[in-house]
């Protein structure tokens, strides 16, 4: 296959109704994106795999949805408000911003260096360290090559707005940045109104938002996306097995849901790299076009969270273990990953052109069957048959509930093309022989084998086609 680039997979995305750029008609807004018909359809199944595996698989976990807007003392408690910024600076020569660790991860990855401040603590607060560090290995100005930069200034994160309907005497709110703190805050609530029992997990699919200073490469990121996050509460000392269990747990998702394993990678941060209150961290990453990047967290963060809340709240989140008698804070592991950046590997993963014959590509989304938009294209040979396969078509949407498209114009040939480079898994004909034989043939995208099969068979035949 020829080099895949970004542009292929935000051309193919556009052409095909899967992500749109926002509010294009009026001349856009940066960086955000509209997800159209087929675009929900990927982000859905994802979504429902994933509450599928960590959820309705697993009966420990247990599923939440909380507010976006939160009382702002929930991120002083967590330490957004005083730490969730990144250090930014400013090129002098051709006032580029950048984001002074990313800067440091992207030219290492390009020139396969280890350099690697010292004091770096995951979330690290800028310093007059990190400029030198910067200036004195000549980490240049990607753009420009210049080595003239600003001192470093820490911008937080968080979209701040006002509560209340007096303009300027409201009350100051935060957008959330991550789900995890609204799971954290309902800890007790959860546990005690479903009497779960330690270990257990609660989970949450929802909108968050970062003011990012460096948004890019598509929707890998983006100010506005949806986390699927999980924290899972255990007895300390039991922490590190978990974090092992749900670090394969999640590894092996990615590869369940049809990811290359040559394109993921699992990274452990190394101490000095560690947030201060994490005792173990993993990245998934993915190989995108642009180089290897972060898929997906998996953390191990102690009981910093429900202690800070516990601090700030004066409430008691703790938990009583009646076989044991004992009262403790659970020990914490969090999954974390984007549903936009796991649809953009899925995407980029799932991206083939196959030559074909003398000059002939046939562009094709190998993605697995249960996340693909359409599950199957019904395609009566031609109009006349339209009315006939149109019953059939019903009859699959009925029986299944699954998004089904039905396409009864142009060539044969041009629909097959233009379900293959969706990734739709299976394409029904439905021909002159049909009315007699009661048959239609069905074409597999990968393979693009087709298989005579009876109407009244094809239930049990597209069953089993579509599971994990
Ligand atoms: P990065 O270092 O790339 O900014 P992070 O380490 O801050 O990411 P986490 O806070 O661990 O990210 O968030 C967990 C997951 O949420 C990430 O692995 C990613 O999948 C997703 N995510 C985070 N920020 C964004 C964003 N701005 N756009 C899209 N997805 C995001």
């Amino acid at each position: 296959m020829s080099e895949l680039n970004m542009d292929k997979i935000v051309s193919l995305a556009k052409r095909r109704g899967f992500v749109y750029p926002g509010s294009e008609i009026y001349g856009g807004l940066a960086n955000t994106w509209d997800y159209g018909p087929l675009g929900v359809e990927l982000l859905n199944n994802i979504k429902d795999s994933w509450r599928r595996k960590f959820i309705k698989e697993r009966p420990e976990n247990i599923e939440l949805d909380s507010a976006i807007l939160l009382n702002s003392k929930v991120w002083e408690a967590s330490g957004h408000v005083g730490n969730f910024s990144d250090p930014l600076m400013d090129c002098k020569k051709c006032k580029s911003r950048i984001r002074a660790d990313k800067h440091i991860e992207d030219w290492n990855e390009k020139n396969s260096t280890k350099l690697f401040p010292q004091k770096w603590a995951g979330e690290f607060t800028p310093s007059k360290d990190l400029f030198e560090f910067i200036t004195s290995n000549k980490i240049l100005c990607s753009k420009c090559g210049a080595n003239d930069w600003t001192e470093p200034k820490a911008f937080n994160l968080m979209f701040k707005t006002e509560q209340g309907v007096i303009e300027g005497e409201g009350a100051l709110i935060y957008l959330r940045p991550e789900t995890a703190q609204g799971i954290f805050i309902n800890f007790k609530n959860i546990q005690t109104t479903s009497r779960k029992k330690i270990p257990f997990g609660i989970c949450q699919i929802g909108k968050s938002f970062r003011n990012e200073i460096t948004p890019g490469n598509f929707i890998f990121r983006t100010r506005e996306f949806e986390q699927m996050e999980m924290e899972f509460f255990c007895k300390p000392g039991t922490e590190l097995e978990w974090f092992v269990f749900w670090k394969n747990f999640t590894y092996n998702w990615f590869l369940n849901i049809g990811i290359n394993s040559e394109n993921l990678r699992m990274r452990d941060h190394e101490k000095d790299e560690l947030a201060f209150y994490s005792n173990a961290t993993t990245d998934v990453e993915y190989r995108y076009p642009f180089g290897w990047g972060e898929l997906c967290g998996i953390a191990s963060r102690t009981d910093y969270d429900l202690k800070q809340h516990i601090n700030l709240s004066g409430k008691d989140l703790s938990y009583f273990d009646e076989s044991q008698k004992e009262k403790f804070v659970p020990f914490v592991i969090e999954p974390s990953l984007g549903v936009q950046r796991t649809a953009l590997v899925i995407l980029c993963d799932a991206y083939n052109e196959e030559i074909i014959g003398e000059n002939d590509t046939r562009i094709v989304l190998k993605l697995h069957p249960a996340l693909a938009p359409f599950k199957v294209a019904v395609l009566p040979l031609a109009k006349k048959l339209s009315e006939e396969s149109y019953k059939l078509y019903m009859a699959l949407l009925k029986e299944f509930g699954w998004n089904i498209d039905f396409d009864d114009v142009g060539s044969i040939g041009k629909r097959y093309r233009r379900h293959d480079e969706i990734g739709t898994p299976y394409c029904i004909t439905f021909d002159f022989d049909s009315l007699e034989d009661k048959s239609v043939t069905v074409r597999d995208r990968d393979s693009m084998n087709q298989e005579r099969i009876k109407i009244e068979n094809l239930n049990n035949y597209l069953k089993d086609k579509f599971r994990f």
